[in-house]
């Protein structure tokens, strides 16, 4: 026997998209259940950027100070290491207001804030450790979730479920909604080194032939992704660990000391880069958002902005009619009318990226010239506005409206 439960939306993923629309839908006043399969959100393989926009819309909701004071590093400029050689991309003080840098924080430390403010309000639910395994139909409508949580089996019966499942969304796939693949020629493999107190002080990217490094201060490590060719990772295990530690210990000379630290495969996760889009974002009774409607490259840091943007604009544009009832198919289609051109041109300009810039570096094996463009951003300050726009504030940015 299956316990059942209503809300007049469930969201299935308690990411940084299911979250904070649950949160947002919940805030203006909509029964909210989220699920979330994991018991915890600590889970180490998310970005970690909460950039501008998401920084504006915590000011927005008046939350910045007390968000701020949580544990964060903040990034001021972006950079690219080439050879010996520093190249300034994006100075985010040109933004102006106080919403100008990156913070770096732990995901788990932002879901864990959205999270306690939103189960502050009464009409809010999150139900940890508990997986939507199916939809619930009424003909070709959804109009609810079968899940199981620790108490075994689960009905959640709901005029609006929103697939906020992440990339390999489930709740999609149960909805027959098709992706288009759009390719990455990368996958990255992510670790953690200790960082020592005389290291950099920044967060940053080194780029030598064929190796791209992304590190990220988080105070006492660094967390480490290294770049690699597409399904290149049985290929750099078969050549053993210590000729993957040494090319690291070369394209970044201060840490040859501690690559020592990786002693087994284990220590290294690998993160399959997926760049994609849902062909049609919603079915009656249901609506993607998030990674579940369009994986981002990881290229710029920008899908966790781009999925918080995606909750902001589904409550703006929901949240009166679910409370009063009154959500329409045309509604749910108005979502992806909204948050289609913003997703489409910022992966558009990832693709250019990958495959210009990434795909080039990973293949050379001598010298590595600078693309024009990053000569220019280094040389011309005034430029660097326009990146610092684009990643920090993405295009078309959403504010609170609820
Ligand atoms: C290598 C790599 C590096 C990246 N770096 C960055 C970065 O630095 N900055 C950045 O902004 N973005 C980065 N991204 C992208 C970013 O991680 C995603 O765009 C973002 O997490 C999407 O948020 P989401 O809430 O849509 O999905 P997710 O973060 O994937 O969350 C989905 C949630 O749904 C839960 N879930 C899944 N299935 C079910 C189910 N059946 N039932 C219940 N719950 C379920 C999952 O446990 C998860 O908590 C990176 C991506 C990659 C691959």
């Amino acid at each position: 026997m299956s316990a059942t439960l209503s809300a007049q939306c469930c969201v299935v993923g308690g990411g940084p998209a299911g979250l904070m629309a649950g949160f947002l839908l919940a805030r203006a006043g909509v029964d909210v259940i989220v699920l979330e399969k994991h018991g915890d959100f600590l889970r180490d393989f998310r970005g970690d950027t909460i950039h501008p926009s998401t920084l504006r819309l915590m000011e927005e909701l008046g939350l910045l100070d007390e968000f701020l004071r949580l544990p964060h590093h903040k990034a001021y400029e972006l950079a690219a290491w080439i050879g010996e050689r520093k190249y300034k991309a994006a100075d985010f003080r040109s933004l102006g207001g106080r919403c100008n840098f990156i913070a770096f924080m732990p995901q788990w430390d932002f879901l864990d804030f959205i999270a306690a403010h939103a189960r502050a309000l009464p009409n809010f639910k999150l139900l940890m450790q508990t997986s939507a395994e199916d939809l619930v139909w009424n003909g070709d409508r959804v109009v609810g979730v079968k899940a199981t949580g620790p108490e075994g089996p689960l009905e959640i019966s709901a005029p609006l479920v929103i697939a906020a499942d992440g990339r390999g969304s489930h709740t999609r796939a149960e909805a027959h909604l098709d992706v288009e693949d759009l390719g990455a020629p990368m996958d990255v493999l992510w670790f953690k080194l200790p960082r020592e107190e005389s290291d950099p002080d920044e967060t940053f990217g080194r780029i030598v032939p064929g190796r791209m490094l992304i590190m990220i201060d988080r105070g006492s490590y660094w967390q480490c992704g290294c770049v690699i060719p597409k399904g290149g990772a049985e290929e750099l295990r078969q050549k053993g660990l210590e000729a993957f530690l040494d090319s690291i210990a070369k394209a970044t000379p201060f840490l040859a000391d501690r690559v020592g630290t990786l002693t087994d495969w284990t220590q290294i996760n690998l993160l399959t880069v997926q760049v994609n889009r849902a062909k049609t974002w919603s079915r009656p009774g249901l609506l993607c958002i998030g990674d579940a409607a369009h994986a981002m490259s990881p290229v710029g840091g920008v899908g966790v902005n781009l999925a918080i943007q995606d909750a902001v604009a589904a409550a703006n544009l929901l949240a009166t009619k679910l409370r009063l009832g009154t959500v329409t198919d045309d509604d749910l289609a108005a979502m992806q009318r909204r948050r289609e051109f913003p997703v489409r041109v910022t992966q558009r300009l990832q693709l250019a990226i990958q495959n210009r810039v990434v795909r080039s570096v990973l293949a050379a094996d001598k010298s590595f010239e600078a693309p024009l463009a990053l000569r220019l951003l280094n040389a011309a300050p005034l430029l660097r506005r326009l990146p610092a726009r684009l990643i920090g504030l993405g295009v078309r940015p959403e504010h609170i409206a609820t």
